[in-house]
């Protein structure tokens, strides 16, 4: 018997998808990421300083940011709290002991000449978030740790010609460093990992997830292997901000390592940076010029211990996450897998939804036409108009009135699409909107089968034609009459009387 036929679906699905094609070779990729997360907290992680974004440059250091002589790091428990809540979110275990370390470096932005961070013992262990595909399969994506660590400050090259200025507001802000095991094969998949992990930290209120002000940034570690080899050598891509970033310069550094791996080549572990405008990477510094970090733990600062009865508090203050809603939207509304993903990935989407479908008692049984009415339509004219789902001009009671318009045949699905529009501009009801324009839908048979009628005996070259076996006509019956009626007649109807009537001249 052959062997592939047994293969378990998705991992036939992989072959199928997730290959590139070389020259020689099909190629798989071997991703991990490194995602940096700006803890949610008034002040930083061993100073009270603010962590206001935007402020005026070192208008937010105190003694302990700047580093001067003889300063003391206090910890910030309000910060740690936000780890251990991360670490819950992310079906992490937690670690009752954990050990702050100097990572040395000289950097002109780093004024104390080593960071502190985490390094053998982090403050959460291993676990994993779901990723969900559109063909409603899923996969788990492991994490290796996440650790809390301080970052460094700002250098502005671009102040002076000559000169670079330092800005230490971000020096000391409390960042957590979560490390996915290599589990991730394409850049989609990057992609949805961490807009999953966003989500997760934007419920639980522990990142503001704000990926432009840099709040949740990713380090991308990429190798290629030929598929069932052992990993490759990677190479790590520093410092990107952006889904859409990731996602190209993870296409680049796999075609460049592909181009060497085929002409014989091999690949060097380097550090790499990438250019956004050029959609290039290039080598920032190889293995030999890596740093020797010199880790020891932090003299100045106790291991940090939590109770498990302060865990257990944490854990019970967690909010509903955005697995968990999936779930229920999935139970309570029959919704996909993938709608309810799609529904939860924000929560300013679930709410939403959730105050859409609550509107009307009727709308719970048209859970599905209720998603693709905010996930399609109003989505797209958000979109086009640059505009948030927490400012949208449709507000999710409006949103509803029309849902219900459609689904009690009032207008069509087509007419309601004008109408959303309408109301997106001018921000009136749906009601108002149908009645001033007189949009209800035609679903009188005697004034439907007279349009078709008129229809029918304008076009009898195309009656004929239809007649001999051209069935794809039926559309250009069924536009001719929509136009006579403007688009009001009931589709179903037309659709019905337009058959039998066709079907009679036979
Ligand atoms: P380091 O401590 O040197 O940064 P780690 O083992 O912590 O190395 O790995 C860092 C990241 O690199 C992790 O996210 C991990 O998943 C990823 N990674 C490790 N090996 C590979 C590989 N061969 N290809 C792609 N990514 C990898
Ligand atoms: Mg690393």
């Amino acid at each position: 018997m052959n062997n592939k036929f047994l293969m378990p679906l998705y991992l036939l699905k992989d072959h199928m998808n997730n290959l590139i094609k070389g020259e020689k070779h099909d190629w798989e990729m071997v991703i991990g990421l490194e995602i940096h997360a700006q803890v949610k907290s008034n002040s930083k992680l061993f100073s009270s300083s603010s962590t206001k974004f935007g402020s005026s440059p070192n208008s937010q250091v105190s003694l302990v940011d700047a580093a001067m002589p003889g300063m003391l790091p206090v910890i910030n428990k309000y910060c740690v709290e936000q780890a251990v809540k991360t670490g819950v979110g992310l079906n992490a275990k937690i670690n009752n002991y954990s050990v702050f370390d100097r990572k040395n470096y000289f950097y002109a932005d780093l004024p104390q000449g080593y960071q502190i961070s985490q390094y053998k013992y982090p403050i959460v262990g291993e676990g994993k978030v779901t990723i969900d595909f559109k063909d409603g399969t899923s996969k788990d994506i492991r994490i290796v740790r996440l650790h809390l660590e301080q970052d460094a400050g700002k250098s502005l090259h671009d102040q002076n010609p000559s000169k670079t200025y330092v800005d230490l507001n971000r020096s000391g802000v409390a960042l957590m460093e979560i490390v996915s095991e290599p589990d991730i094969r394409t850049p989609d998949e990057a992609g949805m990992y961490i807009s999953k992990i966003r989500s997760i930290l934007m419920y639980l209120d522990t990142c503001d997830g704000n990926m432009q002000e840099g709040s949740l940034r990713a380090d991308v570690n990429i190798s290629v292997r030929k598929p069932g080899d052992e990993y490759g050598t990677r190479c790590e891509i520093k410092n990107l901000n952006s889904i859409k970033f990731i996602k190209q310069a993870i296409n680049y550094e796999a075609k460049r390592q592909i181009e060497i791996l085929e002409s014989g080549g091999s690949i060097e572990q380097n550090t790499m940076l990438f250019n956004t405008s050029t959609g290039k990477t290039r080598p920032m510094r190889n293995k030999e010029e890596a740093h020797d970090y010199r880790y020891f733990p932090d003299p100045d600062l106790l291991p940090l211990e939590i109770s498990k009865e302060e865990i257990g508090k944490i854990k019970s203050s967690i909010p509903e996450l955005p697995d968990e809603l999936k779930n229920k939207f999935i139970e309570t509304y029959k919704l996909s897998n993938y709608d309810a993903s799609v529904l939860t990935a924000e929560k300013q989407t679930s709410d939403y939804f959730n105050e859409t479908i609550n509107s009307d008692s009727e709308l719970k049984n048209h859970a599905k036409i209720v998603v693709n009415w905010i996930t399609s339509e109003l989505f797209s004219l958000l979109n086009k108009n640059n505009q948030d789902l927490i400012n949208s001009p449709v507000s999710p009671e409006n949103l509803g009135q029309l849902i219900k318009l459609i689904s009690t045949n009032e207008i069509s699905g087509k007419i309601a699409k004008d109408v959303l529009e309408d109301m997106f501009s001018s921000r009136k009801t749906a009601r108002q909107i149908v009645d001033e324009k007189g949009l209800q839908q035609v679903t009188d048979q005697g004034e439907i089968a007279k349009v078709i009628d008129e229809v029918i005996a304008e076009n009898p070259k195309m009656v004929e034609q239809y007649l001999a076996g051209k069935d794809k006509l039926l559309g250009f019956f069924v536009g001719q009459a929509m136009k006579l009626t403007k688009g009001k007649a009931n589709p179903k109807m037309l659709n019905d009387i337009l058959k039998q009537k066709l079907n009679k001249k036979n």
